[in-house]
């Protein structure tokens, strides 16, 4: 169908609509006959896939190759228990990554795009996927057009179409018949699935939807590939690459000690495949990811949607918090409680108002308007509506009088909005925004030079009390101007009022935790110096010695200048969106990681260029929520503050597990290798291994990446890098590895007394029942264990039980013992596993005692 060729009448009967928008129920019927509107996505990853993909690593290879030659050498049991217990770890690994994904594709749902809808005559709100062709849609500055659209109104509505058209500048919409042969990026009259609003407003009826858009014919090109792997994951990747190398030569080595010592090959194959199993922590890339799943879940509860993985990690090591002032640290509930006139020289409670031109400006000129007797729109205009509200000045009624007939919207660049409305044969042009921009745009015979003063000054006194302060104009035309522009010069200045916008009260405290958490937050807005201080001042922000700059001055210094004196500004005024990029920009010159927020079209750069973008949930535009890593439901400051405590958190448990899993490998490799060189018999086969570092392993790990913050975790200071292979987690990675080796051999040579199946099975069960009982030393680095709860964590408890229980019926239960090559204890070596395997906890605590068990990192 040709849309833009025909005349709007034509398309409303074609689709059975019109400007009250399509009935429900036909909706029903066009979603049943049509489907959805939404862009098949590229085919998953199955099930299955997941599955045999976890077969595809080194890991996987070299067991599937090590039980074929068992299995060869007529070794059959074991080829079989390798087997199985490859098998096992394929569906633990496999239902891990499936959970994993299915709740980063509940996050994808959370932060899919909405449409502003007119049916049955009623504005509404819905999902975006569910609009069908006749939808009635209003198309908002921020949004992202929802699906192909014949346009019906425009107000200086420009879209930004360059991935359909390659046209990067935002295209100016109107209303004209175009002809059949118009290319894409001619059509006028039509806006464009996916492209989306950069300024102004408009209306259009929707023509074509999910794959029969422009967009939807070309969506396989435009299939973006998110980078979902965490810097932390990479790293854990390259350690596993070099941990396979370093064993591969430990093998080489092992096999060369003993052929010195002429040991079958045989055997020495089996030693060197143990090794190969010790070495390489198979249990880390799927528990990893897990953890960072189960933390994405917490983080949604605690309203913070993240958008990519790699930003929970960012957010646990944010520096800098920049913050936009208004809704985010303040209510965004307005109220107007002040007013003053040129003729006035200080300003008065607003309950004995009643200057019926500002009142009819202050109704006539905003966008908010009374949708079921409940206000929606911009909560500054919505102060204004009430304020006509409570002075009779009832927005409808009037504006029937004085119908809108031209406008320029608001953008935070010039800080004014501006409408014209007819009344006769006159027409009446209204413009509001902040003091100074007003007051430039005024011509000189309507505000004195004394009048002037008096304003400013009544103006200052307002906002050291933290009010909002927005000023008016006007002025009556007989005949509209050719260029809308002109509109907003020569005009009469009316007077100015001062709004109320509480802090919020959660903000108070979060700014607090800021600072004991070492981060610096800094508070950038729109508005007034002089307000915005007053306000940062009571949450915290403005200190003493701290600094405020504002826009104007912000664009006099270069960013040299900048780069300096950053750290003593904790508040920017009056600055433009642009200006935030220059901001984040300097600090993370400073080697800061920078978490920045922002809700306009404007804010995408800054938001991308920050560490972690923190786009507003409800007053945010689609722009800025694609553009962001984290979305704030609730588009709370406090809310990022916690997202960091949460990113630290996750943080900290994916080192827990990595140096858990770590020490024991060390553990392992030391008893082996010691076992070769000094010639033993080999004390741990390798289904003994498998099955430690797959299963009993695994589960105290898993339960660790849930492990409850420890109590400071706010009060330690950020550190500005992050790495995982600090000397500390090296340091304690050693020691704790070594001390469990130790307790192996120690067990193996006790052992050794009655038999070797006897010392095999002793060192096996001191080796994992020394590491269950080692998780519980990971609640803290430095604290006793006798500080915390010790059921602080009570998955790690029931973990501990099911090992155990593992453990014992791998030793005990009659065929399953003689499958795993072990045998039931004698009491006495019973008691020495016992013995040996409590010994963890002690000499942990004992080196917490004497603050060995951390180390200082350089940094
Ligand atoms: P912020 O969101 O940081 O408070 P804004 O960019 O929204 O900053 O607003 C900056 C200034 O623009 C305000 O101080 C006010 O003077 C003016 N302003 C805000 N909203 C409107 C509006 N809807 N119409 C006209 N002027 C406005
Ligand atoms: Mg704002």
């Amino acid at each position: 169908m040709v849309w833009h060729s025909k005349k709007i009448d034509e398309i409303y009967s074609s689709l059975a609509s019109g400007n009250q928008g399509l009935k429900s129920s036909r909706v029903k019927e066009l979603q049943e006959q049509h489907g959805f509107n939404e862009l098949k996505a590229a085919a998953k990853k199955t099930v299955l896939q997941i599955f045999l993909s976890q077969f595809i690593n080194v890991m996987g290879i070299i067991l599937i190759l090590a039980s074929i030659v068992s299995a060869f050498m007529g070794e059959t049991v074991d080829s079989i228990v390798i087997m199985a217990l490859v098998f096992f770890n394929a569906v633990l690994s496999t239902v891990q990554e499936v959970k994993a994904e299915q709740s980063l594709e509940a996050l994808e749902k959370m932060s899919a795009p909405n449409a502003k809808v007119i049916r049955d005559g009623i504005q509404a709100v819905i999902p975006a996927k569910e609009l069908v062709a006749g939808d009635i849609v209003i198309l908002e500055t921020g949004d992202y057009v929802p699906a192909d659209m014949r346009l019906t109104e425009f107000a200086s509505l420009k879209i930004q179409e360059s991935a359909l058209t390659g046209e990067s500048l935002p295209v100016e919409k109107s209303d004209t018949v175009l002809a059949e042969d118009a290319s894409l990026g001619d059509r006028v009259n039509m806006a464009y699935s996916s492209s989306l609003v950069t300024y102004g407003r408009g209306k259009g009826i929707v023509v074509e939807i999910g794959m029969n858009t422009e967009v939807g014919k070309i969506a396989s090109m435009l299939q973006n590939t998110k980078d979902t792997e965490t810097p932390m994951q990479k790293r854990l990747d390259a350690l596993g690459k070099t941990l396979v190398k370093a064993a591969l030569i430990i093998c080489v080595v092992i096999f060369i000690i003993g052929e010195l010592y002429g040991r079958p090959a045989v055997e020495m194959f089996m030693t060197a495949v143990s090794l190969a199993v010790a070495a390489i922590p198979e249990g880390l890339p799927a528990i990893s990811t897990v953890v960072l799943a189960l933390g994405v879940q917490r983080m949604v509860k605690r309203n913070a949607i993240v958008r990519t993985l790699p930003a929970v990690e960012t957010l646990g090591s944010a520096t800098v918090i920049c913050s936009d002032k208004t809704g985010t640290l303040t209510q965004n509930k307005m109220t107007v409680v002040k007013y003053a006139l040129p003729s006035f020289n200080g300003a008065k409670e607003i309950s004995d108002f009643n200057e019926t031109e500002l009142l009819r400006a202050a109704v006539l000129c905003i966008d908010a308007k009374m949708l079921q007797d409940r206000p929606i729109g911009d909560p500054t205009e919505i102060a204004l509506l009430e304020m006509g509200i409570n002075h009779k000045m009832d927005k409808n009624e009037t504006e029937s009088e004085f119908p809108r007939v031209a406008e320029l919207p608001f953008d935070s660049e010039r800080k004014l909005m501006t409408t014209v409305h007819k009344n006769g044969n006159e027409f009446y042009v209204y413009t509001k925004g902040g003091l100074d921009e007003i007051l430039s745009i005024c011509s000189k015979d309507s505000i004195d030079t004394e009048k002037r003063q008096n304003i400013l000054k009544i103006n200052e006194s307002m906002a050291s009390g933290a009010l909002r302060v927005l000023a008016f104009a006007c002025k009556r035309m007989d005949s509209m101007p050719e260029d809308l522009k002109t509109l907003e010069s020569e005009l009469q200045f009316m007077g100015i009022v001062g709004m109320i916008d509480p802090p919020r009260q959660e903000a108070k405290d979060a700014v607090e935790k800021c600072h004991e958490a070492g981060i610096i937050p800094v508070m950038i807005t729109g508005d007034h110096a002089i307000t915005a201080s007053a306000i940062a001042r009571d949450l915290g922000i403005l200190s003493e010695n701290g600094r405020v700059l504002t826009g104007a001055e912000l664009e006099k210094i270069n960013d040299d200048e900048l780069f300096k004196m950053v750290e003593s500004i904790s508040v920017y005024a009056r600055v433009s969106p642009e200006h935030k990029v220059r901001i984040v920009d300097a600090w993370q010159k400073h080697g800061n990681v920078v978490a920045m927020t922002g809700d306009g079209v404007n804010d995408a750069p800054a938001l991308k260029s920050a560490d972690i973008g923190c786009a507003m949930g409800q007053v945010g535009t689609d722009v800025a929520k694609d553009a962001s890593d984290l979305i704030l439901v609730d588009d709370n400051f406090a809310t990022i503050v916690s997202a960091v405590e949460e990113g630290r958190r996750i943080y900290d448990n994916i080192l827990k597990t990595v140096s858990f899993l770590l020490a024991c490998n060390v553990g392992e490799i030391l008893v082996i290798f010691t076992a070769t060189l000094l010639n033993w018999a080999t004390p741990l086969l390798p289904i003994h291994i498998l099955l430690i570092n797959l299963v009993t392993d695994g589960l105290p790990a898993l339960a660790m990446g849930v492990d409850p913050p420890e109590s400071d975790i706010m009060k330690r200071k950020a550190k500005k890098s992050q790495e995982i292979f600090s000397k500390d987690l090296i340091h304690r990675t050693l020691y704790q590895g070594v001390m469990i080796g130790m307790l192996t051999i120690a067990a193996f040579l006790i052992g050794m007394r009655t038999s070797i199946i006897a010392a095999q099975t002793m060192a096996f069960s001191v080796l994992a029942l020394s590491q269950i009982v080692h998780s519980f030393n990971f609640h803290s680095k430095t604290k006793s264990i006798l500080k915390d709860p010790p059921f602080k964590n009570i998955y790690l408890f029931g973990a501990a039980i099911v090992s155990i229980l593992i453990v014992t019926a791998c030793i005990t239960l009659p065929g399953l013992n003689s499958l795993m090559k072990l045998e039931p204890l004698s009491n006495y070596n019973l008691v020495t596993v016992i013995l040996l395997s409590l010994l963890p906890l002690p000499i942990v605590e004992f080196m917490k005692f004497l603050g060995l068990n951390s180390v200082k990192d350089e940094k």
